[in-house]
């Protein structure tokens, strides 16, 4: 028989400042939400329209031992990295790099944003790599908008764009090194959604349009809430139209030594990044 999961925790995502001046809600890590294996950060960015000369990027810095994923809702960010690699981020488009063994990127505005202005908004999270994969060639998987697979429920009332794993039968288009599940989920006011979520996976939900409910629990906007680790399904009640991402992987598990940009097991691989980094291992970016 199915039992289904329900929320340990419902915690509003704490507002900082990032890069150059970037306004951010981070659900975590904060001192009062750390981590949620094999997740290490959780950032909502934007969500603000900025004015000409406004848009703020993040300049050069380095990345070791796990990924980084961004999903741009509106705006348009240009990334470039230390192996020539060059491209831009246009709303409903999924950045997903990992940067296994490192190098050095900048994401900023796009030009015409810092020229115009206009509305920024997007997600990035940090997705730790397991202990094999933390020194695998740099890699990214770049999904257009447009080509992410969306299921729908029968009645209409949800919508669900499937960035990686599965949901209503529809599969998502990324590769990942351990089972994840990355969704974007649209509500109607009154729609339930029921996801299948073993309980071999750590999950959570943060809500940034409207509210839901989780078995009578509600998470509203701004709102991260942790879904517990007993049962095999999650049920969202939408309380009025709603937007959400429901994020879930399996654990790894494995002790996390983390510093800044590097993410590794063990103190002395921190500083093995450190000396590689400083020492132009990862490369630098030339314009
Ligand atoms: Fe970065």
């Amino acid at each position: 028989m199915e039992s289904r999961r329900t929320l340990s925790r419902v915690i509003e995502a704490p507002q900082a400042m990032e890069g150059e001046g970037v306004p951010i809600r981070r659900a975590f890590p904060s001192h009062e939400f750390s981590q949620l294996d094999p997740f290490l950060l959780f950032d909502h960015f934007g969500g603000v329209t900025l004015k000409p000369g406004e848009a703020k990027g993040f300049p050069d810095h380095p990345h070791r031992g796990f990924e980084t994923v961004t999903y741009m809702l509106a705006g348009e960010f240009e990334h470039r990295d230390s192996f020539g690699h060059h491209g831009v981020l246009k709303a409903g488009d999924v950045q997903w790099m990992t940067a296994g063994s490192g190098l050095v990127h900048s994401e900023t505005p796009a030009r015409s944003m810092v020229e115009n202005g206009g509305r920024l908004e997007g997600f990035q999270i940090w997705v730790n790599l397991p202990k094999r994969d933390k020194m695998k060639a740099p890699r990214y998987q770049e999904l257009n908008g447009s080509n992410i697979r969306t299921a729908h429920s029968a009645d209409g009332k949800a919508e669900v764009k499937v960035i990686a794993g599965s949901a209503l039968g529809v599969q998502g288009g990324v590769e990942t090194h351990i089972p994840i599940q990355y969704l974007h989920v649209r509500l109607k006011a009154g729609a339930t959604f029921t996801q299948d979520l073993p309980a071999t996976l750590n999950g959570m939900v943060y809500v940034f349009e409207g509210a839901v409910t989780v078995e009578g629990r509600k998470v509203g906007k701004y709102h991260v809430g942790e879904i517990s680790t007993n049962g095999d399904t999650v049920e969202f009640a939408a309380l009025e139209d709603a937007d959400f991402l429901l994020i879930a992987a399996q654990p790894i598990k494995e002790p996390v030594a983390r510093y800044g940009p590097f993410v590794m097991n063990t103190a002395a691989e921190l500083q093995q990044a450190f000396n590689d980094y400083r020492e132009g291992k990862m490369g630098t970016i030339s314009v």
